[in-house]
């Protein structure tokens, strides 16, 4: 029995509710760690006699409105089964605290004669508290609707039908006695664009892959507009999690989503509308003209950096301030992007008038700002396209002709304005046709590698290539030189792709002559890094591949990367290259002499050759202050341990006078021009380079 009343008792320990026996006697004979636990006291280690003091205890006696004889434990010794009383009782151990529900049962004897009671005790603060929460959070949410202006929904999914409030069909102008419960009133009226996305969002919320739903759409108003409309929600779910209904809000968003925060003027979605809307009347009917114009503050970028993001902003509301004054009602002036502005002039007859509103944003725009205590000068460089007028252009052309114009005035100096015209058409045109060709031209394998050789200007031998891409167009029927089209290839990305093959094929095309060498030519390959391949988060495992696939040692590449762009960001720069050290290849700056080389840096990078650029070469033999730009550049490297690589050697003149200069390498028309593989592999021939078993050490 001893044992039995030890299992028992440690069965009842072992529960998440508290349990109290008392006997018919009013003694407690039996109180488990949860009910100590729930009321603050710790009674199994008290001796039998003094826990009886503590009955009045489990009687929550401290709950004023109870009456005493009516508590479970009491009714319970009294043979009255009670249900979940609730109580709130202070106790030491929570300062706030505890709901509690505590339900009694008499015990009898097997003769059914009283033996005392027993009351089980949940401590549920936690379900109490959070249906409080969800009440009050539902009736402020309710209130916050209504103050907001929100339109309410409410969706019983199992059924099928949906409510709408008032304020919900207000927002839409929908007649109250029209409404059906229908969702496809909801889904019936947003816009076809956005219809995919905002199912898609119901379907993840309802699939418990968000935490609430939220979705912004373009809903149509019954006066035949579309309104943006931001929709809220949150699902109610049954026991097994599946989500029988779902309610929330709508909230006419349209303003937030058409006007810019900072300055209140209209945004670019906004201005885009009225451009089109232009543009349609004008396809319509003949009108006068209209003009875009669109402009950068020049220096934006500046005044940020130097006095902060605050100043910044300051400086934007100021000038769209100043501005509007200019704006006539029926113009829109709109902010279309961080520095970036838009006025599009309603009725423009003609090129006279546009520009002459250039002249006046531009002399509104050089008076001083005072911003945040400081002075700030600003201009703009402005673009201007002309529409409507009897010609029909769609609204995104007209953008991209004010946006042509606008490069052109930037690129002409600061505080410009340019009209686009035919002949930046033509060029805009051109160079569009010159993207569409340089990305076929990828497809199709137009790029061939030209191979120049440098030579070891000590001993006349051949000590490596420089591969140089060229274009074999199939569209214009002629081979393309880099500088016409590399430009290009930077801005649009291509690069990458060209940079790619440039890499691959002249690997393969190094291990191929070295196979056929017997593995004994001692021959560099350097190959040209442009700017954006430089900035390639992966440029070194990239080149790691291609270096191990050709199965060449990573010595015999030499990569050169130009002055100007290690300098630019000579930091990161430092980083790229020691991780293109660290693969063995060999690291050459190209063009040296025309950027500006932070001596501090050019010490710490890990390269192995200087390559001077071709200006200075090429009048040194002229030029006595070219030739001492050209032998300063050559001691400089020695002193930094570098060798030094002379391009565009056209004279036996300027071979000579760099040979005094100690200069090792020399590259140019004098020795060979660039040539296709096979002449360069005749030029092998012709010209044995040192094999790796000859190598001459000192050199
Ligand atoms: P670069 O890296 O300075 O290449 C040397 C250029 O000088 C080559 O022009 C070459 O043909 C030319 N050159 C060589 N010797 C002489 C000479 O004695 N006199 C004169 N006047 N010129 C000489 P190319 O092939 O037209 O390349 C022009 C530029 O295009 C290159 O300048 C390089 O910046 C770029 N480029 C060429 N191939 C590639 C490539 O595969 N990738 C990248 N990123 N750029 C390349
Ligand atoms: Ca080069
Ligand atoms: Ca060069």
């Amino acid at each position: 029995l001893r044992d039995q009343t030890q299992v028992l008792s440690s069965i009842l320990d072992s529960l998440e509710d508290g349990v109290v026996v008392a006997d018919a006697n009013e003694q407690l004979v039996l109180v488990n760690r949860a009910a100590e636990r729930i009321m603050g006291v710790a009674l199994q280690s008290l001796p039998a006699t003094e826990r009886s003091a503590h009955y009045g205890l489990f009687l929550p006696d401290q709950v004023t409105p109870f009456p005493h004889d009516e508590l479970p434990l009491r009714r319970a010794v009294c043979g009255e089964s009670t249900n979940d009383v609730g109580v709130f009782i202070r106790n030491p151990t929570t300062p706030t605290g505890a709901w509690l529900t505590l339900s009694g049962r008499p015990l009898t004897y097997a003769d059914g004669s009283p033996r005392g009671g027993l009351v089980v005790i949940r401590d549920v603060t936690a379900q109490r508290a959070a249906e409080h929460a969800l009440r009050e959070s539902e009736e402020r949410y309710a209130l916050a609707a209504k103050g907001a202006n929100d339109g309410l929904w409410d969706w019983d999914i199992a059924r099928g039908c949906i409510f709408f409030s008032e304020r919900w069909m207000e927002m839409l102008g929908i007649d109250p006695s029209t409404i059906t419960a229908s969702p496809d009133e909801w889904f019936g009226r947003v816009h076809s664009d956005d219809v995919q996305k905002l199912r898609e969002d119901i379907a993840a919320h309802l699939n418990l892959q968000t935490p609430h739903f939220e979705n912004e759409s373009r809903m149509l108003h019954q006066d035949g507009t579309y309104r943006w409309v931001l929709s809220r929600g949150f699902a109610v779910r049954d026991a097994t999690g599946r989500a029988t209904r779902m309610a929330g809000s709508h909230s006419d968003v349209t303003e937030r989503k058409l006007y810019d925060a900072l300055t209140g003027l209209p945004n670019k979605a906004l201005l885009m509308d009225r451009l089109e809307w232009l543009a349609a009347r004008a396809a319509r009917q003949t009108t006068a003209g209209f003009a875009l114009l669109l402009f950068g503050l020049d220096r934006f970028k500046m005044v940020n950096e130097s006095l902060g993001h605050g100043v910044g902003d300051q400086l934007l509301v100021a000038v769209s301030q100043r501005l509007g004054r200019l704006i006539r009602p029926a113009d829109t002036f709109a902010r279309i992007g961080a520095d970036e502005f838009a006025v599009l002039l309603e009725e423009c007859p003609g090129v006279h008038e546009a520009t002459r509103f250039a002249d006046q944003l531009q002399a509104q725009l050089v008076q001083p700002f005072h911003v945040g205590g400081e002075t700030v000068f600003s201009s703009a460089s402005i673009g201007i396209a002309l529409g409507g007028g009897g010609t029909v252009s769609r609204p995104q052309e007209i953008w991209r002709k004010a946006d042509t114009a606008k490069n052109r005035a930037k690129a002409k100096g600061r505080g410009r304005h340019e009209l686009f015209d035919s002949a930046m058409h033509k060029r805009a045109y051109q160079q569009l046709q010159l993207e569409t060709d340089l990305r076929q031209a990828i497809e199709r394998g137009e790029f061939r590698l030209h191979y120049q050789p440098i030579i070891t200007l000590a001993t006349g031998q051949l000590a490596g290539f420089e591969a140089l891409v060229r274009w074999y167009c199939t569209a214009k029927g002629n081979v393309i030189a880099p500088g016409e089209f590399i430009p290009l290839a930077e801005e649009t990305g291509l690069i990458v792709g060209i940079g790619d093959f440039v890499l691959r094929e002249a690997c393969r095309q190094l291990a191929e002559w070295r196979g056929q060498h017997g593995g004994q030519l001692d021959l560099f390959m350097a190959v040209n890094l442009s700017a954006r391949q430089f900035g390639q988060p992966d440029l070194k495992s990239q080149i790691e591949d291609t270096v191990i696939a050709s199965s060449l040692e990573p010595r015999s590449i030499k990569l050169e990367i130009t002055e100007s762009v290690i300098m630019e960001d000579a930091l990161a720069a430092t980083h790229t290259l020691e991780q293109l050290k660290a693969l063995g290849l060999q690291l050459c700056i190209d063009d040296f002499g025309t950027g500006y080389s932070s001596m501090k840096y050019l010490r710490d990078l890990p390269l192995d050759s200087l390559k001077v650029d071709r200006s200075f070469v090429a009048k040194m033999t002229e030029d006595a202050a070219n030739h001492e730009i050209v032998s300063t550049i050559v001691r400089l490297a020695h002193n930094l341990g570098l060798d030094v690589i002379a391009e565009g050697v056209e004279s036996i003149g300027m071979a000579n006078a760099l040979q005094q200069l100690g200069c090792e390498y020399v590259q140019g028309f004098h020795y060979a021009r660039p040539m296709e593989a096979e002449a360069a592999q005749r030029f092998i021939s012709s010209h044995p380079p040192t094999t790796s078993g000859s190598k001459n050490q000192s050199a």
